[in-house]
């Protein structure tokens, strides 16, 4: 910890930080299902569902998984493609991947119940210093640091830390603050205070400072400097990968689908054919050989741009040009994990979030055509 830092610590008045953060939490938290009770296996969930998602989006999620798998046991128990299909929408689906093997170690390992150490939790697959100090503290009120993105926002601010969040390293001097402010009464009150400040009050953009409960302690207010902080060196920009995503219908009106691979991006999720579009080819062309080559299937083109769809990762961006084409050689055997998809079999199936979309345009137009 720098000197800095250290001064900045020990001109703060910890108890009187502790007594305005929490106060205000117990007044103004927000009513949110996973905050029902501190069940250590609904917390975790809510905190993996939460990374990159907003409240607002995960709630239904969430309610929708706890009727689903509402123990350990019966995530445990579930096949992997029933999890994915209640996982589909949220994205980033390793999350539910690295969820479902960390509970599946936890019921055979832990007799099902999440352990309470950093340890024992810091070895569980997908579990980060993030969510174990999450689970530990709002669950089991352990004092640790629970730092994401949020609290190194809010804290900056208020003890003025110009160091560049972006980078990895920064987050242990966060860490080192928090376990200096956090409460030892009520770590799972503090933890979850910092974060509500974070996403009500200490907000990115527009922090509302004249009614922040925290104000007389905040550095950048008493300096001017919250909208200069956090400091965070913009990412390289995104990739663009322009795809061709062929919706392949038979003499059945059933659709062509393919499952991923089992390992890398959007693992074993099913979607369209998709492929790299190649500069200066024509789009029917290449669709009608990729179609041939990859799938055995002879087609017929029939619109080249039925709809576009743009599906966007952390440091890539799919632009999709669909386009749609039919079968001409209907008795052909399919490559493994390929299939012809009845429109109930569509719903069914677990996809990435812009196929997903697609074959909701897709079923839509079906119906409005057949009305
Ligand atoms: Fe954030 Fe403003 Fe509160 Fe400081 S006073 S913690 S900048 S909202």
């Amino acid at each position: 910890m720098n000197e800095e830092l250290k001064n900045q610590l020990q001109n703060t008045d910890v108890p009187r930080f502790q007594a305005d953060l929490i106060g205000w939490f117990e007044k103004e938290m927000r009513d949110l299902p996973w905050r029902e009770n501190q069940d250590p296996y609904k917390v975790w969930v809510s905190e993996i569902m939460l990374q990159q998602t907003r409240v607002d989006t995960v709630i239904p999620y969430f309610n929708r998984f706890m009727e689903q798998f509402p123990t350990v046991q019966a995530l445990a128990e579930a096949p992997e493609e029933k999890v994915l299909k209640a996982w589909e929408g949220l994205g980033y689906y390793s999350r539910a991947r690295n969820l479902q093997a960390a509970v599946r170690e936890v019921h055979e390992n832990y007799a099902g119940v999440v352990p309470d150490t950093p340890e024992a939790i810091s070895s569980l697959k997908g579990v980060g210093p993030y969510t174990a100090g999450a689970v530990l503290s709002i669950a089991y009120n352990r004092p640790e640091p629970a730092v994401d993105g949020n609290v190194m926002r809010v804290l900056s601010r208020i003890l003025s830390i110009w160091d560049d969040i972006a980078k990895p390293s920064t987050r242990k001097t966060f860490e080192q603050a928090v376990r200096h402010l956090i409460s030892k009464d009520n770590p799972s009150y503090f933890n979850q205070a910092m974060m509500e400040l974070g996403a009500i009050v200490c907000t990115p953009t527009s922090p509302s400072c004249l009614l922040c409960p925290v104000q007389d302690h905040c550095e950048a207010f008493r300096q001017g400097t919250q909208r200069e902080l956090p400091v965070k060196t913009k990412k390289k920009s995104s990739k663009v990968i322009e795809l061709l995503t062929a919706i392949v219908q038979n003499e059945k009106g059933e659709v062509l689908v393919t499952q991923r691979p089992e390992q890398g991006l959007l693992a074993n999720l099913w979607e369209f054919p998709s492929f790299e579009k190649l500069p200066e080819s024509e789009t029917a062309q290449q669709t009608v050989q990729f179609l041939d080559s990859d799938f055995y299937v002879k087609a017929e083109v029939k619109d080249t741009e039925w709809m576009k769809q743009d599906h966007v990762f952390t440091h890539l961006v799919w632009k999709m040009n669909v386009v749609t084409a039919e079968s001409i050689n209907p008795q052909i055997s399919l490559p493994e994990k390929t299939e012809w998809a009845s429109l109930d079999r569509i719903h069914e199936l677990a996809m990435p979030v812009s196929h997903r979309k697609i074959a909701n345009e897709w079923i839509k137009r079906h119906k409005e055509r057949d009305k």
